[in-house]
């Protein structure tokens, strides 16, 4: 809080930075994944609300604009079932360098969620959303955020230095081994709840 500001100017003050940030339209797409220096670091409230809508943002940019997805999607979760859809998982390119993952998971009452994968917070421990619920009419399952960053790492090739490839992927659980080639996944098993 500023200094002689009572709590209803700072809740108004976060805001109206709240939202003149999420009114801000990005012009490109980086523009989508950049973090801003929103000014309310510390605030858990205003950090988690801020990713959640932030990301939401990105994710209805894709579904407005299936061409892109298509360019920026690495990969599909589908259901071990029926193969029904589940999330998906893409790439942001950020300015000037680095990239931003996006998951984005569907739910059998026809929503969806979103969150960054690589976001920063205060504090990881008590601010980061650790999974993403998903589900079809077969079962359901919370995807950890953590699982999505490494289907990225897995459809890219990402490793350690110290490691070979060969070595990375005979390493890889069954299920991210599996997808590799076809960029489609299913939850872990012991993740999954059918119905
Ligand atoms: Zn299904």
């Amino acid at each position: 809080m500023a200094e002689g500001e009572t709590d209803e100017e700072y809740l108004d003050r976060r805001d109206a930075q709240y939202e003149r940030l999420l009114s801000y339209e990005p012009t490109t797409i980086a523009d989508y994944a950049h973090q801003p220096d929103h000014g309310f670091w510390g605030d858990r409230e205003f950090e988690r609300k801020f990713q959640e809508e932030h990301s939401k943002r990105a994710g209805n940019y894709l579904i407005a604009y299936p061409k892109v997805a298509r360019l920026l999607r690495r990969g599909v979760v589908r259901c071990p079932t029926r193969g029904c859809f589940l999330a998906d998982v893409f790439l942001f390119p950020l300015e000037p360098s680095g990239e931003r993952t996006l998951a984005l998971t569907n739910l059998t009452r026809g929503e969806s969620r979103t969150s960054w994968v690589n976001w920063e917070y205060s504090d990881n421990w008590h601010v980061a959303p650790i999974y993403l619920p998903a589900s079809c009419r077969h079962g359901s399952a919370r995807l950890p955020l953590g699982w999505f960053e490494e289907i990225v790492a897995t459809v890219e090739g990402w490793k350690h230095v110290l490691h070979t490839h060969e070595e990375v992927y005979a390493r890889l659980p069954e299920e991210l081994r599996r997808g590799k080639a076809s960029r489609t996944f299913h939850p872990p098993a012991a993740l999954w709840r059918p119905k």
